[in-house]
């Protein structure tokens, strides 16, 4: 076996027993990026220097998350050059674990899209097939984890953007419950909604990956007061007696019938095993998409508004005065996308729509937090689809913005609330594409997701039995 294809808690092991040295498995990643990386384009930057003057297990970290020293781009032109004077906490937390950063990885432009796509840089391809998207927007980090590019990444998630690239690239992808991980230092895209969280290659890396990351920071006063538990110390595998909810709403029409095959032929597993399953209505489902993309452009346009050419970042090299500076520099360093999304929200911010949409959105956004918490009063999880349809192919939908919001249908909505979510893969479509399955749990319940998660990898066995052909 190749060092590249160690999991985390592996690596950690054989470096703890000494078997092997930290640099020995720096190298070996570094050989595997220079074996496939040119096919798949998951990096924006490599920090081989990094990796290899301070060896530890090697990380990939999504290039919206801010490291000292090194180039932190948004994949957007408007900060191509931006070099971060400051490490996010995770950046901080990952450094005293001793771990190396690897590389920054693509993404959607500020994290907003589902397939790379919006990147100002390059589209990321999908180690599976390589002509399909990775998914998004942290399909950087899921391509690199699925293709043995890194140990382990780090992705960002604000309405999908962990579990949907995971999901397409047949590796684990968790996002944590709003306030579990500190946003400080991450870009912001819609803080109400966004988290970072672990991409990795086995529910027990996630599990102990987020025991890293977590904790109450005193730099995000958004992060949540609660103790930094012993995830993998859940993982018994027990689950008898579970209660499982299956939502009406995530089972109908739309969704792909060879993803709703495996992911309910997962769930029979489990009841197999002694867990209670129920079929539930979260009424407000329909509303979510529309909620999301009314409540995550709004905080956008505020949120990027700070990029304007005067403090860092891009500026437009001809202009006339104050206001046609920001004005060049802003047309000239955006992508479309988000130029799309600060339309967007500027408009339902203003004064004349706010009621009608803004305001109107937080309301439907309590009505879709009732839903669950009424679930949540009867089950201990609830398990969905990650996405309707395995990875697309690269170019299929980025002329229709609607059909490419569609594909987070089943992930928007643990954001809109804010509970957390774990994206496993449960099985391969017939042309070979990986397919995930979500469990959703309750708020700071990360414990009992990721035990379940586990189980149904013990038994799916995915990683032992399929592997992309690279
Ligand atoms: N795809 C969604 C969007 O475009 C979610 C992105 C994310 O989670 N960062 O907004």
């Amino acid at each position: 076996m190749k060092l590249y294809s160690l999991t985390l808690i592996e690596a950690e092991k054989l470096i703890q027993k000494k078997d092997v040295k930290p640099l020995e498995i720096v190298e070996s990643v570094m050989e595997r990026i220079n074996e496939v990386e040119d096919r798949i384009k998951a990096y924006i930057t490599l920090t081989f220097d990094v990796a290899t003057e301070n060896p530890g297990i090697p990380v990939a970290v999504k290039d919206n998350i801010c490291t000292k020293g090194i180039k932190t781009t948004c994949a957007s032109k408007i900060l191509y050059n931006f070099v971060p004077p400051y490490d996010a906490t995770v950046i901080k937390k990952l450094k005293e674990k001793n771990y190396a950063l690897i590389g920054k990885t693509n993404l959607d432009e500020f994290a907003m899209g589902s397939s790379t796509e919006n990147s100002a840089f390059f589209t990321t391809r999908n180690p599976w097939d390589l002509d399909r998207v990775p998914g998004g927007s942290s399909g950087g980090s899921a391509a690199c984890v699925a293709a043995d590019m890194c140990i382990a990444a780090l992705g960002s998630d604000t309405g999908g953007s962990i579990r949907q690239p995971a999901s397409f690239c047949g590796v684990v992808g968790l996002k944590p419950t709003y306030g579990r991980v500190s946003r400080y230092g991450l870009v912001a895209f819609a803080s109400s909604l966004d988290q970072i969280g672990p991409i990795t290659k086995t529910v027990k890396d996630a599990a102990y990956l987020l025991e890293i990351i977590s904790g109450k920071d005193e730099m995000d006063s958004t992060s949540a007061p609660v103790k930094v538990e012993r995830f993998t110390e859940a993982l018994t595998g027990e689950i008898s007696g579970l209660k499982i909810a299956l939502p009406k709403e995530y089972f109908s029409e739309g969704l792909d019938p060879e993803v709703k095959e495996s992911v309910l032929s997962a769930v029979r597993m489990l009841e197999a095993e002694g867990a209670f399953v129920e079929e539930v209505s979260l009424p407000h489902t329909e509303y979510a998409i529309s909620t999301y993309y009314i409540v995550a452009p709004a905080e956008a346009s505020s949120n990027l508004a700070r990029y304007d050419g005067v403090k860092y970042g891009y500026r437009a090299e001809k202009y006339e005065d104050l206001i046609d500076m920001y004005f060049k520099t802003r047309s000239q360093g955006f992508g479309d996308e988000v130029k799309r999304r600060i339309m967007l929200g500027t408009y339902s911010l203003a004064s004349g729509y706010y009621d009608a949409y803004y305001l109107r959105a937080k309301k439907v956004r309590t009505l879709i937090r009732q839903d669950f918490e009424k679930v949540f009063e009867r089950f201990d999880v609830i398990i969905t689809p990650t996405s309707p349809t395995a990875a697309f192919k690269i170019g299929e939908r980025v002329s229709d913005p609607l059909t490419m919001y569609l594909s987070d249908i089943f992930t928007v909505s643990a954001n809109l609330v804010g509970i957390p979510a774990i994206s496993i893969p449960c099985g391969l479509t017939e042309q070979g594409l990986p397919i995930g399955l979500q469990v959703m749990g309750n708020f700071f319940d990360e414990k009992t997701i990721l035990n379940v998660a586990y189980r149904l990898e013990t038994m799916i066995d995915f990683r032992k039995r399929y592997s992309p052909k690279l």
